[in-house]
């Protein structure tokens, strides 16, 4: 394979979000994003990286993989081999190779899944990979760069987040929901936004819009419980198990 990335840090720990938490996974972070959601909790990926070749990086993958290759068959739980492999960020589609990387990880018989925040087109990359895509709300700052055409090519394997930090985005989200109809399309993921640690704070992030009225992770599990959401509630495992800034977990 030809190519290279900038890469920012890859680790196997075990994935603490979506329908796939709480199983091994081999992380690829990669360098930049063009948003600055005001509780990003990996602004340090925005720029410090190396670039490596899709080889160097395959061969990473596979490095870290090996201890699973014995009774690799994970039937019982509906995936085909482990640890899972991700690409997140950052944000990933910024950088074209991503594609032949994820493609060659499909062709490898990893289960690929991409974390992009709604803001690129989805609709480019192998149809293999597990797409969980955020819709931004009104908390991150940066809700008018959803880019809604996206919403058009979900399928089943896909996952949409919302990421939940006050009344108003939990407002919007349902009403994206019925507006779309997403809960006939794929699962949907309700992520109480957890507050960043003065270590994760960065100046560049956008501001969390004045007038909004921030809600609790206990609140948010009573509204979805009290209003009936098909949604799943989540919370970052990775910031319950290790510390909440802690890299490469
Ligand atoms: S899209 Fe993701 S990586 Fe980019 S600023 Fe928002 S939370 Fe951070």
């Amino acid at each position: 394979m030809t190519g290279t990335l900038v890469v920012n840090e890859i680790y196997l720990s075990l994935q603490g979000e979506s329908t796939f938490a709480g199983l091994p996974c081999i992380f690829i972070r990669l360098t930049a994003c063009d948003l600055r959601c005001s509780y990003c909790d990996t602004a340090y990926a925005f720029t410090e990286g190396k670039k490596k070749s899709l080889a160097e990086i395959l061969a990473e993958v596979k490095r870290l993989a090996a201890p699973f290759q014995i009774g690799n068959r994970q039937s019982a739980i509906g995936i085909s081999s482990l640890p899972l492999v991700e690409l997140t960020g950052g944000e990933p589609l910024l950088q074209k190779n991503s594609l032949p990387l994820m493609k060659q990880l499909c062709d490898d018989g990893f289960t690929v899944l991409i974390e992009t925040s709604g803001a690129h087109d989805i609709a480019t990359m192998d149809p293999r990979v597990h797409r969980i895509m955020d819709l931004k709300c009104p908390s991150s700052g940066e809700a008018e760069r959803n880019l809604y055409a996206n919403l058009e090519c979900l399928k089943a394997t896909d996952e949409v987040k919302f990421v939940i930090g006050t009344r108003e985005d939990y407002e919007w989200a349902k009403t994206q929901i019925a507006a779309h109809k997403l809960a006939s399309i794929c699962p949907l993921l309700f992520s109480w936004v957890h507050p960043l640690t003065p270590e994760q704070q960065n100046p560049v992030l956008k501001k969390v819009p004045a007038g909004l009225a921030p809600m609790t992770r206990t609140e948010l599990a009573e509204k979805i419980i009290a209003d009936a959401l098909p949604v799943r509630f989540q919370i970052q495992q990775h910031k319950i198990i290790w510390p909440p800034e802690q890299r490469g977990v």
